[in-house]
C-alpha cells in the first residue's frame, strides 16, 4: 500500500481529467449516453456501475475521484455521503439489526437509532450491556477516540465480543482517522467517518464515509445511495478533494500541538486553579491506547472547569479558539458543550486544535485560564 500522503495526491490520478494538473470543478448533474447506439445498454440489463456517468445521484467526478483518494487513505473502499450523519444512516439501513450496542458519543448518532427505534422497533443497548442479546447479523457500534473527551476504548475487546456472537463491529473513527488509527487492523468491519472534520479539515464541507473491505456490501451501499439520495454535491465533493491533498500534514500537526497542549496543561494543572478534570487519550496509561493509537491521542481534547459559570465565560477570554461547535478544521475551536449537548457535564468545555502555532495556543489558554 502506498503512503497516505502520495494517496493524498496520486490515488485519483487514474480517472484523472486529462491534462489538468488539478481536478477541474465538475458540476454537471446529467451526463451524455454514448454516441453509438450499439454501445447503449438499457437499464433492465445494465448492473450499476459507479464509473459509468448517468447523473449525479448515481455517482459524479468529483465523487468517485474522492472516493478514490478516501479509500487508498483509509485502506478500504470508501462510499461517500453528504453528512456523518447519512452515513450512519445508511450503515444501520444496510445492516439492518434487531439489536444494536452503542456507548456514549456523537449525539446525533443516537438521534437516528432513536427514530429507527421508533418506526421499526430496533432495540439499543448500553455498549457493555449481557452479549447473550446479540444474536447473528446485529451491530455493536463503538465511537472511538469517543466525543467530547477525546478518550479512547479498546476496539479489539469489542471485536471479539461482537464477533463470538455473529454480531458486527462498527466503529465511528472520526476523531482519529489515519495514520492515527487503523481500525481495520483491530477487528472493524465497517468504518464512519464525519469528513466534514479532518478529511474536509476548512470548515467548509458537510460529508461523511463508509470504508468497507467487502466488494459486495461496497456495491449495495452504493445501490441504496442511488435510492435515497445521500451523495455529497459535486462542490462539495470537489472541496473534499481537494482538502485531501493536504491531509496527513494537517492531522499530524494538528495532533502533535494538541498532544503538546494537553501535556502543558497536566504538568501545569496545580498552577491552573480553573481546571479540574483533563481528558484525553494521551493521558491513558493503558497498554492498548499506546498500541492502537501510536501518534498520541486525536487533536480534540475536553477540560472541566470549577464550575459552569466559568465554562460559559471562557470561550470569550480567548484570542484564538472561535466559540463553536464542530472540530476538525484549521482554526481552533472551543465550546462550551452544553450549548449543543444536553448529556454532558455544563462544566465541560470541547477543545478542538488547529494548525496555529503550538506557542501561541498555549499561552492564549494560560493568559484566558489566569
Ligand atoms: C460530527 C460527527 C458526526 C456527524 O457528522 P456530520 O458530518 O456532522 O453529519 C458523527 N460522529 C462524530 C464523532 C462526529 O464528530
Amino acid at each position: 500500500m502506498i503512503d497516505i500522503a502520495t494517496a493524498g495526491i496520486h490515488a485519483d490520478d487514474k480517472i484523472a481529467v486529462k491534462p489538468d494538473i488539478s481536478a477541474p470543478i465538475h458540476v454537471s448533474t446529467t451526463f451524455a449516453y454514448d454516441n453509438d447506439p450499439s454501445k447503449l445498454v438499457p437499464a433492465a440489463e445494465a448492473t450499476f456501475n459507479k464509473h459509468d456517468m448517468v447523473y449525479s445521484r448515481l455517482s459524479s467526478t468529483n465523487v468517485n475521484r474522492a472516493e478514490e483518494v478516501l479509500g487508498q487513505i483509509a485502506g478500504g473502499n470508501a462510499v461517500l455521503y453528504s453528512s456523518g450523519l447519512s452515513a450512519f444512516h445508511a450503515m444501520m439501513i444496510h445492516l439492518n439489526p434487531k439489536n444494536v450496542f452503542i456507548g456514549e458519543g456523537y449525539h446525533g448518532c443516537h438521534a437516528i437509532l432513536d427514530i429507527l427505534k421508533r418506526n421499526y422497533g430496533v432495540k439499543v443497548h448500553p455498549l457493555d450491556a449481557d452479549p447473550a442479546i446479540l444474536q447473528k447479523g446485529d451491530v455493536l457500534h463503538l465511537e472511538t477516540p469517543v466525543n467530547p473527551y477525546g478518550v479512547h476504548f479498546d476496539i479489539e475487546k469489542y471485536a471479539k465480543i461482537a464477533h463470538s456472537r455473529g454480531a458486527i463491529l462498527t466503529v465511528d473513527a472520526t476523531f482519529a482517522p489515519p495514520p492515527l488509527f487503523d481500525p481495520f487492523a483491530y477487528g472493524a468491519d465497517i468504518i464512519m467517518y464525519s469528513a466534514t472534520k479532518y478529511f474536509g479539515g476548512h470548515s467548509d464541507l458537510l460529508s461523511g464515509a463508509l470504508l468497507l473491505r467487502d466488494d459486495k456490501a461496497t456495491q449495495s451501499l452504493l445501490v441504496d445511495r442511488e435510492s435515497i439520495g445521500t451523495i455529497p454535491g459535486s462542490l462539495e465533493a470537489w472541496l473534499l478533494l481537494r482538502s485531501l491533498r493536504t491531509f496527513k500534514l494537517r492531522i499530524l500537526a494538528q495532533t502533535d500541538s494538541a498532544t503538546k497542549i494537553v501535556k502543558y496543561l497536566a504538568d501545569n494543572k496545580s498552577k491552573l486553579s480553573k481546571i479540574t478534570k483533563i481528558h484525553h487519550a494521551s493521558l491513558q496509561s493503558e497498554d492498548f491506547v499506546k498500541k492502537q493509537l501510536p501518534h498520541g491521542g486525536p487533536p480534540v481534547f475536553s477540560i472541566e472547569v470549577t464550575d459552569s459559570q466559568t465554562a460559559r465565560e471562557l470561550p470569550s477570554k480567548l484570542k484564538y479558539f472561535h466559540h463553536a461547535t464542530s472540530l476538525g478544521g484549521v482554526e481552533s475551536l472551543i465550546e462550551w458543550r452544553a450549548m449543543s449537548d444536553e448529556t454532558v457535564s455544563p462544566q465541560l468545555l470541547r477543545v478542538s486544535v488547529g494548525l496555529e502555532d503550538t506557542d501561541d495556543l498555549i499561552e492564549d489558554l494560560r493568559a484566558a485560564l489566569a
